[in-house]
């Protein structure tokens, strides 16, 4: 296993990086053995998910003290429902999941799991019971099904494929030379962003945690593609806590609840009908901005396809 990591040895700088791009918790896990730069304090307790129900209270918090990024956020997600976080670039969206898995400690307010501070439980307990799916999802040079097995490597072949299958990516792994012996990766075959993202919902979905953070890829898909994606993500989500930072006008709409973050703070809040009902307001010209992109996008594609 070390041997997958000589290019990581540089420990600090990856947990950086992690920090940063939520890319690769799983990875992550298997280094968490290293010191960590938040550490658990003597009484920290095993998290006993139950209800995986999320709540940030009166949260507060900056990178550097001087530079505010989270003002004040409360929100609840109640176990089973999906919350899409939407908003400007820069606004705090990411900040928000890394502190749910207490990449840093926040200078004001609570983060709460079942009613728990995150603070209080055991730091690997929170991040391996908790489902990441980054937007750019890294695969190990080996076999498909060793990546999609990486999460539960001690899955049997028929649950590997459950996962593939529900993940809408079993068909595709079955077209590969070698099936699920395919090697992938950098030094294999190279999997399209849509692709990798369905190998992460795969793995999520052996990993089977009550809580889902997904960032969602931002790059523009073809049509059969998003509805892949789209029919594996409803597979993950359902019954699952989930937290989304959404792109997508096809998960933005199907939301629970929609957090609208501009500056830190949430400016608006509710589900996709009720936050159209201000016109002009943050949500309503974000939402006809992507749909006016969309167009633009997909007219463009079929005239890629023309040619
Ligand atoms: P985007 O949609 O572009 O991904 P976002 O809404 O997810 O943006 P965040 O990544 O949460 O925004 O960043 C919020 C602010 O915090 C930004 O101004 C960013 O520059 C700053 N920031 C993020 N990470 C760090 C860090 N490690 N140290 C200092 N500032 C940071």
């Amino acid at each position: 296993i070390l041997q997958l990591y000589q290019p990581l040895n540089d420990f600090g700088s990856y947990y950086k990086t992690i920090q940063k791009n939520l890319v690769d918790m799983e990875k992550m896990l298997d280094l968490m053995h290293e010191p960590l730069e938040i550490e658990d304090p003597s009484t920290a307790k095993p998290l006993e998910m139950e209800k995986g129900e999320i709540e940030f209270k009166n949260v507060s918090f900056a990178y550097d003290e001087r530079i505010p990024i989270l003002k004040n956020v409360s929100f609840r997600v109640p176990s089973g429902h999906t919350v899409a976080i939407v908003g400007p670039s820069g606004g705090g969206k990411s900040t928000i999941l890394r502190l749910l898995l207490r990449f840093y400690d926040i200078q004001e307010g609570r983060i709460l799991i079942d009613g728990i501070d995150v603070r209080d439980v055991k730091q690997y307990d929170l991040r391996s019971k908790i489902g990441v799916v980054p937007q750019d999802t890294v695969l190990f040079n080996n076999s498909i099904k060793y990546n999609v097995s990486y999460s539960k490597p001690d899955a049997t072949d028929e649950e590997v494929a459950a996962a593939a299958v529900a993940a809408q990516i079993h068909e595709k792994i079955l077209g590969f030379p070698d099936g699920y012996e395919t090697k992938v990766g950098e030094r294999g075959l190279r999997l399209s962003g849509g692709e990798k993202q369905r190998v992460a919902i795969a793995r999520t979905l052996l990993k089977n945690p009550q809580i889902v953070l997904l960032d969602e890829a931002t790059s523009a898909l073809d049509t059969s593609t998003e509805r892949h994606i789209q029919k594996s993500l409803q597979q993950m989500t359902a019954n699952r806590t989930t937290l989304i930072i959404a792109h997508r006008l096809s998960t933005i709409v199907h939301a629970d609840q929609i957090l609208v973050i501009k500056q830190g703070k949430i400016v608006e809040q509710g589900s996709h009908d009720e936050l159209m009902q201000t016109e002009n307001g943050v949500y309503f010209r974000l939402w006809n901005k992507q749909l006016k992109d969309r167009l633009k996008i997909k007219s463009k594609i079929k005239r890629i396809s023309r040619t």
